[in-house]
């Protein structure tokens, strides 16, 4: 039975919404796949993914049929009782990755309080209340919280709210020597993305991993990976870390985790997971069986050699043809990320305008992410099919060619 629902429209927003987001003009009402549709019934190409989130695009079957089948099962019991999409899925990041232990929670900045805290509590535990500093790199994005704005290096994010978390610092990206320099046994932890995302999808240099796992061994501090945005198999392997062949102590994951469906996890060693011993940490609805139903199909599709492989693939599809629309229009060169996260640097003469880019993409059809002011980024769906990868490029290239015309 569908329910009657009130007429609303754009403008709305702007009555009733505290104002902290701009969305686009038009209001998406239906997905599938990688294609979207507006109350107008126009369709729009996806390569935004939901920030890289819609991991199997839209209304994928799996996802559907596990959220409905758990839907009329269990919604929600408490962390009081335990639940088997729960333990299926924690089992399954088990079972994948370096980890032996898992937390659930419903979001990237959830992932990453829990991260940090684990860390400070087991250099609390070990050493003693000294050891808490933790290290992060400038331009890093790890969540909107008060202790993950702090930690994350964007002044912008987290100036004007009073006093921040303390014992934080920031060190340059890429920069080796810095990070040598500003690490001493008073830290607990560095934490890094394997690609800075927001920060404008910037690899790390494999030698910078390397030696923030060696830095972090001299100094008994525990390395911290985000992997919010680069996890899940956006990269072709299920985290960006079996790239680099670079295994931290603590991982998070969320955005692609839930495929569209919020839910957030800290991976960890049994090591240092019994520092959250019961009491210590805890949530309301992190680990419900909605969200790890769906989390589990997710899992169960993407962590396949054919998923996979299909990212490395639809990697050069998408590269080859950037590279050429990049040269044709004028505005970007470079073409940098791994696997589905890919990020178009502009041109100086086009520096800060990647959002006249996102509008003008939208203007043909097709919605694209901006990483700052000065990359365009994409992060479609893994499946997202060839045919439409092709003719999302197709509008990309109109949709530049009318830039550099205007
Ligand atoms: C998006 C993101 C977060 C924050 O996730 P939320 O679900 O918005 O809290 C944290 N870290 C990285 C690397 C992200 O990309």
């Amino acid at each position: 039975m569908s329910v009657q629902h009130e007429p609303v429209q754009r403008a709305d927003f702007d009555h009733y919404m505290v104002p902290t987001f701009a969305p686009a003009p038009f209001i998406p009402v239906r997905g599938q796949g990688s294609r979207v549709w507006d109350q107008s019934g126009r369709e729009l190409i996806d390569f935004s993914g939901g920030i890289a989130v819609n991991v199997l695009g839209h209304c994928h079957p799996a996802l559907v049929g596990a959220l409905t089948e758990q839907a009329n099962a269990l919604w929600h019991i408490s962390n009081v009782f335990t639940n088997e999409p729960a333990l299926r899925l924690a089992k399954k990041l088990v079972d994948a990755t370096f980890a032996d232990r898992v937390f659930f929670s419903n979001s990237g900045a959830e992932a990453n309080e829990a991260a940090f805290k684990l860390a400070r509590r087991v250099a609390h535990d070990r050493f003693g209340p000294q050891k808490h500093e933790i290290i992060a790199a400038t331009n890093s994005f790890h969540g909107r919280t008060l202790f993950t704005v702090s930690v994350g290096g964007q002044p912008k994010y987290s100036d004007g709210f009073g006093p921040k978390i303390e014992g934080i610092s920031h060190v340059p990206y890429n920069d080796l020597a810095a990070l040598k320099a500003a690490i001493s046994d008073k830290t607990c932890a560095v934490v890094l993305e394997p690609i800075q995302g927001e920060g404008g999808v910037l690899p790390a240099d494999q030698a910078y991993l390397e030696g923030a796992r060696a830095l972090c061994e001299q100094h008994d501090a525990l390395l911290i990976f985000d992997e919010v945005q680069s996890g899940m198999g956006r990269t072709g392997e299920l985290f960006a870390y079996k790239n680099y062949g670079v295994t931290p102590d603590i991982l998070s994951s969320a955005k692609s985790l839930g495929g569209g469906f919020p839910i957030g996890a800290m991976l960890t060693t049994e090591e240092l997971a019994k520092h959250f011993s019961v009491g210590t940490h805890g949530t309301t609805f992190g680990g419900n069986p909605l969200a790890c139903a769906v989390g589990e199909a997710v899992m169960d599709v993407v962590n396949t050699p054919v998923v996979l492989a299909g990212v490395k693939a639809k990697h050069e599809r998408f590269k080859t043809r950037l590279l050429a629309i990049g040269q044709a229009s004028g505005l970007f060169s470079e073409v940098r990320g791994i696997g589905l996260l890919l990020g178009c640097v502009l041109n100086d003469a086009w520096k800060g305008k990647a959002k006249h880019v996102l509008d003008a993409a939208v203007a043909e059809g097709l919605m694209v992410l901006q990483a700052g002011p000065d990359v365009v980024r994409f992060a479609p769906s893994l499946v997202v099919e060839d045919a439409d990868i092709d003719e999302g490029l197709n509008r990309f290239e109109r949709a530049l060619a009318n830039l550099s015309k205007a």
